[in-house]
């Protein structure tokens, strides 16, 4: 315990400086997460994701967060790309790795998997990981599976062997989204196909029960032409759909919900207007919030009630960079001073409260982007992205999405919430050097 404590105070005092690298755990120490404390698949709210990236389409590096830990991806000058966990806020990473003596930078690294996000249900991690291809086929080939690693420390085993599924076979896309929820995998994407002689897309969700006895099934499929955005949201045993199309001066708003328990799809909005879409939100109770500017009114906050969107606000910073939606708040995010790397923002409750007007620092980015050029390391203008914020009235929570060369990684910084400040802390960063 002492030396825990002893590493909290130095990780502290790297986050004041925000000067040092975050430190990963010395090569040949087995590393096992602490488990979660409880060891049924009951229904517990914050273990469900709908504020993390999971079920986020397009969230480039995917990260969880469970019991005060992150779970998140890696990649660091190589193609090889890890996963990684730290206790918010030690500064301290560890690889997501319990073999002993693992250096943890090759395949046989249990940490080695693909950029999706980590799912922690009933007593188990999942993550999908290539391992070598079991068909003499493909000699040196990768295949992707789902691992399993018991939470209790005990050895991690292929959960499932998903390229053996016709139906996912079948469904080759881009990738757009992958995740883990609650026992069931889901994999929703996008392919290009030919039918009549017309090229079209066919947008797709397919999911399957973690088990070897089970096959995928096909949730939704949806051929379309032009342009489509899609936001996917998991909440409870709830699938989120919203897509947005629009075609030659046609445009098509759907909002749908799949329930994974009744094995049922349903409609709860559809629209013709022309939007701009920002983000949709679902809280656990399943109420429906999208941020969004509808037929040129600009953009409002709404909330779904019997299938017809009833504006809570009108957003006066028109265009916003971005409004974003959490638990019981709104970000609004406009004019980002490159100098100083922040944004001006407004928080305010659903009722259009303004909690916090001001400056949103851009502190971290600026301090790290400082750091590579002082090592000499050419820096872009898109090192540092603002991914998405998730949070509540205590505070909210930027992800960023970091690359320099070849790594790629996360950080989180965390703004809590008083009327005249937002203090700034960073929970974590995976260092990309
Ligand atoms: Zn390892």
């Amino acid at each position: 315990m002492k030396l825990r404590l002893l590493s909290c105070a130095v990780a502290l005092a790297l986050l004041v400086s925000c000067s040092g690298p975050v430190e990963e755990n010395e090569a040949g120490q087995p590393n096992t997460p602490p488990a979660p404390d409880f060891t049924t698949s009951e229904y517990l709210p914050e273990y469900d994701c709908p504020d993390y990236a999971p079920a986020r389409v397009g969230a480039p590096f995917g990260f969880s967060l469970y019991n005060g830990h992150a779970f998140f991806t890696g990649i660091k000058d190589t193609e090889n790309t890890y996963k990684y966990y730290t206790e918010l806020g030690s500064g301290v990473n560890y690889a997501f790795c319990a073999k002993p003596e693992c250096t943890h930078d090759s395949k046989d690294c249990q940490a080695y998997s693909t950029n999706s996000a980590i799912s922690y249900y009933d007593g188990n991690f999942y993550y999908l990981s290539p391992v070598p291809s079991r068909s003499p086929a493909y000699p040196g080939q990768e295949e992707t599976v789902i691992i399993k690693r018991p939470a209790d420390g005990s050895a991690q085993t292929v959960a499932k062997y998903v390229h053996d599924d016709e139906v996912y076979s079948s469904h080759n896309g881009s990738f757009e989204s992958r995740f883990i929820h609650r026992g069931f995998y889901y994999r929703i994407g996008s392919q290009n196909i030919v039918v009549d002689s017309v090229p079209k897309k066919q947008f797709y969700i397919l999911s399957c029960p973690i088990s070897f006895e089970k096959n995928f099934q096909v949730l939704y499929e949806e051929e379309y032409t032009g342009s489509e955005t899609l936001y996917v949201r998991a909440v409870g045993s709830s699938i989120y759909i919203l897509t947005y199309r629009s075609e030659q001066g046609t445009y098509d708003t759907l909002l749908r919900r799949f329930d994974t328990a009744a094995n049922t799809l349903e409609t709860l909005y559809s629209s013709s207007e022309r939007s701009n879409i920002y983000d949709l939100h679902v809280e656990s109770d399943g109420t429906i919030y999208i941020s969004a500017g509808i037929n040129g009114e600009g953009c409002g906050i709404y909330r779904l009630k019997d299938r017809a969107l009833e504006k809570l606000y009108g957003n006066p910073e028109t265009p916003p960079a971005g409004i974003f939606i959490c638990n019981g708040v709104t970000v609004s995010i406009t004019n980002y001073n490159p100098e100083t790397y922040s944004w001006n923002t407004i928080i305010r409750d659903f009722e259009g409260k303004v909690l916090y007007e001001g400056e949103l620092s851009g502190r971290f980015t600026r301090e790290y982007r400082e750091k590579y050029q002082n090592a000499g390391t050419r820096v872009s203008a898109t090192m540092f992205i603002t991914s998405y914020f998730f949070g509540d009235k205590d505070a909210v929570n930027m992800v960023i999405s970091c690359s320099v060369g070849t790594g790629r990684g996360t950080a989180v910084v965390k703004y809590d919430i008083s009327e005249t400040r937002l203090t700034e802390s960073l929970l974590f960063c995976f260092d990309l050097r």
